[in-house]
């Protein structure tokens, strides 16, 4: 249990007698009880609230620092925290700060495929005015005296 040895003084009174505070269902064995009648434990009680001081100075009562208890219970906090799923304002922010890169991206993509799209239609169009024509041109129609089908040498 006395695993710190090093001085500590109270942030008070400044002496040096201080007792650690033991909380949760401690086993009453003859070590401790002898260590609770020298005054170097204190029994803080079952309850762990998160706020409990590890020290209990035994000439003024002042009672400070953080118990181990307390500590490995915000440090089980803090990593069960940490396993969470990302939060939502982090991924927005994330998707936020990508926006630039993927913008252009997008938009670059968008132009290709209007270019292509509009290549395609007027390729479409040229082909169907070719080929309106060439139905036209190729129309076997009544012979008309007045219809020039060719290239006419007339005189000369
Ligand atoms: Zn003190």
């Amino acid at each position: 249990m006395e695993t710190r040895s090093s001085p500590r003084t109270c942030p008070d009174c400044g002496s040096h007698r201080q007792a650690r505070i033991v909380y949760g269902l401690v086993e009453t064995t003859a070590d401790l009880r002898a260590r609770l009648e020298a005054g170097s434990l204190v029994l803080g009680g079952c309850c762990i609230t998160g706020n409990d001081p590890e020290w209990h100075c035994r000439d003024c009562g002042r009672k400070w620092g953080t118990s181990e208890q307390t500590r490995q219970m915000i440090e089980w906090a803090d990593s069960r925290e940490s396993k969470k799923p990302t939060p939502l304002w982090k991924r927005l922010l994330f998707w936020i700060l990508a926006a630039p890169f993927f913008i252009p991206l997008v938009l670059f993509g968008f132009s290709l495929l209007v270019t292509a799209g509009i290549v395609r239609a007027k390729n479409h169009c040229e082909r169907l005015v070719r080929g309106d024509l060439a139905v036209r041109r190729s129309r076997p129609g009544p012979p008309n005296h007045h219809t020039v089908s060719g290239p006419e040498h007339e005189g000369s």
